[in-house]
């Protein structure tokens, strides 16, 4: 029996993850949820599963909390910060889910890395902040950290058993969202509710603009530089709108492995829950002969600026990568509140980086202060765009 903490439980990947859960209850228990407002499905969750300890995102939440779950509930309700790291590093638990959107999920995620549990991650914000660190600190504690985006999980299944000085190139690809057959012209004018229908994936709102500005496949790109330890310059991108070959490894004799399935997270949250082992579905499995087409584009860096920036920022290195996030989630944030448009969201990021001097962070402070400088300076830029138009 494992023991799964799931951090962000009532997000899409937390619900996919308790999915993948439900359907083999002998070999998972669900011993902490963590969440961060939504009361009534988390009360579901703690009905159904019964975890022992639980946090949501502050003190008000979790007096609320308390008084609708009643006396006879026997979970543990914690807030805050504090809770999320009580609930990342519980004693009793064998494996975190890290799922909990954005920079949020670094400091519980590392708490997990330092306190020994196995790690299925999802928050790619975590790679893309601090990868150096984070890689560094699973190596020292001897965790394996086991990738729940599609891509990542691909590319992991298509490394296993190869060796690392053999890959000539990985091959990430990318749906290329909901704008990727629109004319140019018209991408200034989309709105929130454009933007949010993924033609493909069912996610949070967070990654959906990041795939319809195609800023996720940049962070993704970062996430896979440290998760493989491989050079940004062989890593690469390729547009495939069937997001059914989730990514490929090419190596040095010129032959490709991909790995393919349905576009459902459960895929490759259950290969994390399971690994080294393998789930048993019954489920039907993707039926190649009714898949009418496989396609693939080169990206479009004109078009989608935001692929360019994430390059960039690894590329420069240290605390860029931080900043480059930091500006996106607060640029998404302005464009879904309606105060700033689409095609403003890469020239806010842009801005941000192009005021950033790098410096190497040494310590999560450091990438915490980075991450807090790139934020101020994004709203700064947005506020002063405001002001001046
Ligand atoms: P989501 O918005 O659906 O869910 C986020 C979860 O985090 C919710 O449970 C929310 O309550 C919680 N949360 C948010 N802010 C918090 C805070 N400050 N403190 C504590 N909890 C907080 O997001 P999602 O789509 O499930 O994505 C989660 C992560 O997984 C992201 O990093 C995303 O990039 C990554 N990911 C998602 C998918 C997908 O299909 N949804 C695929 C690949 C990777
Ligand atoms: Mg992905």
């Amino acid at each position: 029996m494992k023991n799964i903490s799931i951090l962000g439980a009532t997000g899409s990947i937390g619900t996919s993850t308790l999915d993948v859960i439900r359907r083999n209850q002998t070999q998972f228990s669900v011993t902490a949820l963590s969440a961060g407002r939504n009361l009534p499905l988390l009360k579901n969750q703690i009905e159904e599963f019964g975890p022992k300890v639980v946090s949501v995102i502050d003190k008000k939440h979790a007096d609320k909390l308390r008084e609708m779950l009643g006396r006879s509930c026997e979970t543990e309700i914690l807030s805050g910060v504090e809770g999320l790291r009580e609930a990342a590093t519980l004693r009793e638990v064998d494996m975190v889910v890290s799922a909990i959107v954005g920079a949020a999920g670094l400091v519980p995620t590392v708490d997990a890395i330092e306190a020994g549990k196995g790690i299925a991650l999802a928050n790619k914000e975590t790679m893309v902040m601090a990868g150096r660190l984070v890689v560094e600190t699973a190596l020292s504690c001897g965790v394996k950290i086991i990738p729940v985006d599609s891509e990542h999980s691909a590319i992991f299944q298509c490394i296993s058993g190869h060796n690392k000085k053999d890959i000539r190139r990985i091959i990430l690809t990318a749906s290329g969202g909901p704008f990727f057959k629109l004319e140019r012209d018209k991408l200034s004018a989309v709105t929130p509710d454009d933007a949010l229908k993924h033609p493909k994936w069912e996610m949070g709102k967070k990654i959906t603009i990041d795939s319809a500005t195609m800023m996720n496949k940049g962070l993704e790109v970062i996430e896979a530089k440290w998760l493989f330890g491989v050079d940004i310059e062989r890593i690469e991108i390729i547009v495939h709108p069937q997001s059914i070959v989730h990514s490929m490894v090419e190596y040095s004799d010129g032959s490709l492995i991909a790995q393919l399935g349905l576009p459902d997270m459960k895929g490759p949250i259950s290969y994390a829950l399971f690994y080294p082992e393998r789930e048993e579905v019954v489920e039907p499995a993707l039926n190649l002969a009714e898949v009418e087409k496989i396609e693939f584009f080169p990206p479009d860096f004109d078009m989608f600026p935001s692929i360019g920036l994430a390059y960039g920022a690894v590329k420069r290195g240290g605390s860029m990568p931080a900043v480059l996030n930091a500006s996106n989630e607060v640029a998404v944030a302005a464009f879904l509140s309606r105060e700033i448009g689409f095609t403003d969201i890469p020239r806010v990021v842009e801005k941000t980086l192009d005021l950033h001097v790098p410096f190497e962070p040494e310590s999560l402070d450091d990438v915490l202060r980075a991450d807090e400088w790139g934020r101020a300076k994004a709203q700064k830029i947005i506020k002063d765009s405001k002001e001046g138009s």
